[in-house]
């Protein structure tokens, strides 16, 4: 299965393609964690696409979609992937579909008033990227991953300006092209409103899984 996940930043795509991962077994690729690894590993790309992400402006199309394309030929995405937080622009959608048939998109539903309660809470793991948050998915040593071990941070795009920006940004440019995959008769919506457990019962129907 070649799967897309849509919504607004903090809807819980990240945390929900962690099952996904696992139930498919297929991979998920977060095109926010492979900038955020470019930026630390100070490469060329991610010099260029650091001042976007810390504004809460999105990546120009060109840079993405580049380092998503290489991704994608990897041995491991060669029976089907996950797409947490791609595409994010109309023509990132239509440069996806040159590059492969997608078969479902799922769009997690989230209202603006939680988004900011969702992101101030986020902790990262370095290490595997795994989300936690201080309230509602604490993990069990403070700052510690559950899974990997590694450390936990607060990024640096999880501020309240940030994410004010970025919940623009959503809106104007990513929210549009769920109707482009309407109009291909792929769009799904599950809510997210609710605890990780119960929304993960909401994906699992909306994608006929359960
Ligand atoms: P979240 O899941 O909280 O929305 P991500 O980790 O997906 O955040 O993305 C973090 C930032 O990385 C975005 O605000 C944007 O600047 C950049 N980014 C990630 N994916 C894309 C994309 N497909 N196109 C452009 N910019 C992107
Ligand atoms: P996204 O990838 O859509 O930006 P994340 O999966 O990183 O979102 O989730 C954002 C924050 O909200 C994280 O701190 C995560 O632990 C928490 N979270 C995710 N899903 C839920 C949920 N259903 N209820 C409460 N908190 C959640
Ligand atoms: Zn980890």
């Amino acid at each position: 299965m070649k799967l897309v996940l849509l919504g607004p930043p903090g809807a819980g795509k990240g945390t929900q393609a962690e099952t996904l991962i696992d139930r498919l077994k297929i991979p998920a690729i977060s095109t926010g964690m492979l900038l955020r690894n470019a930026i630390s590993n100070k490469t060329e790309l991610g010099l260029k696409a650091k001042s976007f992400i810390d504004s809460g402006d999105l990546v120009p199309d060109e840079l993405v979609v580049g380092l998503l394309r290489e991704r994608l030929l990897e041995e491991d995405c060669q029976n089907g992937f996950i797409l947490d937080g791609f595409p994010r622009t109309q023509a990132q959608a239509e440069m996806l579909d040159k590059i492969c048939a997608i078969d479902k998109v799922l769009s997690i539903e989230l209202a603006d008033e939680k988004i900011l309660q969702r992101l101030s809470g986020r902790r990262v793991c370095n290490g595997c990227g795994a989300s936690y948050h201080t309230i509602f998915k604490p993990s069990k040593v403070d700052m510690i991953c559950d899974s990997c071990g590694g450390g936990l941070t607060i990024r640096d795009d999880d501020k309240p300006e940030t994410i004010k920006r970025r919940l623009s940004v959503y809106h104007e440019q990513t929210e549009p092209i769920k109707a482009y995959y309407k109009a291909q008769g792929k769009l799904c919506e599950a809510y997210g409103q609710e605890d990780v457990k119960d929304t993960t019962k909401e994906v699992l129907k909306a994608l006929g899984l359960e």
